[in-house]
């Protein structure tokens, strides 16, 4: 079995490469084909979304354009449940279609408050949402993507881009918490 060492935990392959990057052109095409003739601007989530939004951005064939923000509300394995934006967003979203990237959905915290505070502020803006991975069973809020990559259990993984306490982001896989059990 393939697994990597992240600080002081061990983790073992989850989702493939190749698995991954067949998703992530099928989500392009997607979104090539939803936003056919429109200039949606693509809000990513830093920083976890940094290589899933490169990978996505190479399969677009739309005129689109990339914003970014940083949010934090995790400590360590654990959502904190606050949400602090440390980066803004220097872009007008009034009357424009606009796309929020994140790499994970866990309890669903962070993009509700996020997206209803963007909605608030640009009240003519279209927003939708789409994640790499979505943890269905570890929701506190009732909130979901409108495009979805996987949707996984509520296991804690890393790699392509999601850190174990900011180290593990540059395994090209996704990796989860290794269990004895398996
Ligand atoms: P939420 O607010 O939905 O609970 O969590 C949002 C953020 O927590 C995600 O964007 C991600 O940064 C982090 N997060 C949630 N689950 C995981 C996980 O399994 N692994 C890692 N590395 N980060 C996670
Ligand atoms: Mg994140």
């Amino acid at each position: 079995m393939t697994t990597i060492q992240v600080g002081d935990q061990t983790f073992q392959l989850y989702l493939s490469e190749t698995d991954i990057s067949a998703r992530v052109k099928a989500l392009a095409e997607i979104l090539n084909t939803d936003y056919q003739g429109k200039n949606p601007l693509f809000i990513g989530i830093l920083n976890g979304v940094f290589m899933f939004i490169a990978d996505l951005f190479k399969h677009l064939t739309i005129d689109a354009e990339l914003g970014f923000v940083r949010l934090s509300s995790y400590q360590g394995m654990q959502s904190s449940g606050d949400l602090h934006q440390k980066m803004g967003l220097d872009k007008d979203l009034a009357n424009r279609d606009v796309i929020v990237v994140d790499d994970i959905i866990d309890t669903g915290n962070t993009l509700s408050k996020f997206v209803a505070d963007l909605q608030r502020n640009y009240p003519t803006a279209r927003i939708k949402v789409l994640t790499l991975l979505s943890k269905p069973s570890a929701r506190k809020v009732a909130f979901e993507a409108d495009y979805v990559g996987f949707e996984i259990p509520n296991v804690f993984v890393v790699g392509y881009g999601l850190d174990y306490d900011e180290c593990g982001r540059q395994w090209p896989a996704i990796y989860q918490l290794y269990s004895n059990s398996e």
